[in-house]
């Protein structure tokens, strides 16, 4: 069974803006797909529907078998296993590094301040992060502050993590180690969704690249057709 299960998603907005049209997409576990498409074609709302940050208008999503647009589904059990990075790191300014990775742990996950500390510290190793725990995040460069980011979505131990743009708004020179994160995590059998124009990766990481179009999914292949279909 897929971890993913998107079937004929439309989303039509409230100003009538048809940004999904018929998108279906399985996400099998430990699979990388990469969604790339020009601005506007909707990959930023098909990645926030399976999570639920964005209602769908019909057709369905599963996640593990769980279906989102059941009413009776917790939409809080499906934000904590799928988990979402942002372009915009949105971390907690008067918390540590630690603090912001320890913080979902404690209060959601009801994990004991020791508990969530030694994940934390642990995570933030991962990322590369052991010696940056103590520092407020004005104190992060942002590449540093993403890696944060991935690391408290971590935290809560997703069966899935949504990247939107995780290297956008950063300098060029520090989108590279966000993506070695990227990578080692993928490496590790991490299922991923990434939204991204970052090629490179897409060609490197990718189990799989989506391309969207005008809101709807136009092509799926493997990195090696989607590069090489000359
Ligand atoms: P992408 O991520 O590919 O740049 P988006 O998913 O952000 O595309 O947007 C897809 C389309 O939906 C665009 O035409 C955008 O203007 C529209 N859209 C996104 N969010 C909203 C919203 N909240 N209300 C109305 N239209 C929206
Ligand atoms: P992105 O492509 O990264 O999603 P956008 O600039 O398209 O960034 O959208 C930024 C925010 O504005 C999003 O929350 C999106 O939902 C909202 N938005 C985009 N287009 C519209 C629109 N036509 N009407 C209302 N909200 C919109």
């Amino acid at each position: 069974m897929p971890l993913i299960q998107a079937r004929n998603v439309n989303k039509v907005f409230p100003n009538g803006c048809h940004a999904l049209k018929d998108v279906s997409l399985d996400v099998q576990r430990g699979e990388v797909v990469v969604i790339i498409g020009p601005s506007g074609s909707g990959k930023s709302t098909f990645l926030r529907t399976l999570n639920q940050l964005e209602t769908i208008t019909s057709g369905g999503i599963f996640v593990d078998q769980v279906d989102l647009t059941d009413k009776r589904t917790d939409i809080n059990v499906v934000r904590e296993e799928v988990g979402m990075v942002f372009q915009a790191f949105n971390l907690f300014p008067h918390k540590t590094a630690l603090g912001n990775v320890m913080l979902a742990p404690m209060k959601v996950l009801k994990q004991s301040k020791a508990e969530a500390q030694k994940t934390a510290e642990s995570l933030l190793e991962r990322v590369g992060l052991a010696d940056r725990m103590g520092n407020y995040p004005s104190r992060l460069s942002g590449g540093q502050q993403q890696r944060v980011a991935i690391a408290r979505s971590l935290a809560m131990k997703p069966k899935v993590l949504l990247f939107d743009e995780p290297t956008s708004a950063l300098d060029p020179e520090m989108v590279g180690e966000v993506l070695d994160v990227m990578k080692e995590l993928a490496k590790e059998g991490m299922t991923m969704v990434v939204v991204t124009h970052e090629m490179g990766f897409a060609q490197e990481v990718a189990d799989r690249v989506v391309f969207m179009e005008d809101g709807e999914l136009v092509l799926e292949e493997t990195p090696e057709r989607f590069f090489h279909s000359d």
